[in-house]
């Protein structure tokens, strides 16, 4: 293979970044505290307004954690994850000795179903036993029915812990994703929208509720001269040296925002012309995705029997890199014990689906060479 890799997603600078970290070095603030830290909390707050209040944390999945355990879920409790998503969703239920019960998606968002949400809710209670918190995801960007869900969540009065790690800069009816849980997470990993190198934030709309987050992320110190602790405590707050990548991350958000978009619309357009292959797209106006990663559904029967796994191996060879989507939690050797509630719709995104290069940084030649890859896989 001589032609270099077309990744799915890679890091994307902007340029301001190194002054940022530069900063850092030049007052010796190297520590999981300092000005950019706060800085990037203050940056984040402002592009998500709604009053939130923003905890700069060391990754998504710590700051799942630290949102379950302040929204109280312990020991033989159980939780409600959306069974199509990234194994971090649902990891920290496990962390804290808590069952988790997952729910199948819906085939607009392809997010967490409301009506199999209610039905698990109503069995638990049934039971004896009423869910702790429910955990929705806004996967690949896409907005979950935040209205339906929320409905369901208040109905019951099971708080919500939105997991926005890949839909900062997506919103719902013109709020901003991140914004709608009783306590939401955004991420800030290598390939996500924009990146810290690693990094996460948990968002509350209660500072007192930051507050304790950035206790229980440092240790849990009580107030004293000496060492002194009434809680057991996490090392969980973000470096000021990825802090200040992510300050200057934020200052071409909504252009890669934009960027990312713009590579939907690419395939949006190549594939219109093709049977066979559906785009992944908002089903309203109320949605409006940051597509931080394009997905396709491969219609087997009319692409002449042609497979999601052949267009897979196809790009792999062409040293283009592409991915089937997340394959359900109830589905994976670890969690296919724990209870699970739909039916098989994610399990058929899962077989079908595959998400292609959605890059913010790609160029011309690198969308052409795709273009012309998709091509030769349609008609050969
Ligand atoms: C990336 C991701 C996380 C975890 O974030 P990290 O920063 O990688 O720990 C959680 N949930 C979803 C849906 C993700 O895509």
């Amino acid at each position: 293979m001589t032609q270099s890799k077309i990744w799915l997603s890679s890091p994307h600078m902007g340029g301001t970044e190194q002054k940022y970290v530069k900063e850092a070095f030049d007052t010796n603030w190297v520590a999981p505290l300092g000005p950019n830290v706060t800085g990037f909390e203050h940056d984040l707050e402002n592009y998500l307004n709604n009053n939130v209040s923003v905890a700069a944390l060391s990754s998504g999945t710590a700051a799942i954690h630290l949102g379950l355990v302040l929204l109280g879920v312990q020991q033989g409790d159980e939780v409600i994850c959306q069974s199509f998503t990234f194994s971090a969703s649902a990891n920290p239920i496990l962390y804290l000795g808590a069952t988790p019960i997952f729910i199948d998606s819906e085939l607009d968002t392809w997010n967490m179903c409301p009506m199999a949400l209610e039905e698990a809710i109503l069995d638990c209670i049934s039971k004896g036993k009423k869910p702790k918190a429910i955990i929705g995801v806004h996967l690949y960007g896409m907005p979950f029915k935040v209205d339906e869900i929320k409905a369901v969540a208040h109905r019951y009065e099971i708080p919500l812990l939105e997991d926005s790690a890949e839909a900062l800069g997506s919103s719902y009816k013109g709020q901003k994703c991140g914004t709608f849980g009783d306590i939401s997470v955004l991420s800030f990993n290598g390939n996500k929208i924009i990146t810290t190198s690693g990094g996460g934030a948990l968002v509350t709309h209660d500072q007192a509720v930051k507050e304790k987050a950035v206790f229980l992320a440092t240790q849990a110190r009580d107030t004293a001269p000496h060492y002194q602790h009434s809680e057991i405590g996490y090392n969980y707050r973000l470096s000021n040296i990825c802090a200040g990548i992510g300050r200057g991350q934020m200052e071409v958000l909504d252009a890669h925002v934009g960027l990312r978009r713009d590579m939907h619309q690419f395939y949006v357009d190549f594939f219109t012309k093709i049977d066979g292959i559906t785009v992944f797209s908002e089903p309203t106006a109320d949605y409006f995705s940051n597509h931080w990663l394009t997905a396709i559904i491969i219609h087997p029967d009319a692409l002449g029997g042609k497979t999601r796994e052949d267009l897979r191996l196809f790009l792999e060879h062409e040293n283009i890199e592409s991915r089937p989507l997340w394959k359900p939690m109830h589905l994976q050797p670890v969690f296919e014990s724990y209870p699970y509630y739909g039916g098989t719709i994610a399990e058929h995104l899962f077989d079908n689906g595959l998400c292609l290069p959605s890059g913010s940084n790609m160029t011309a030649l690198e969308k052409t060479r795709i273009a012309d890859a998709l091509e030769r896989f349609i008609n050969g």
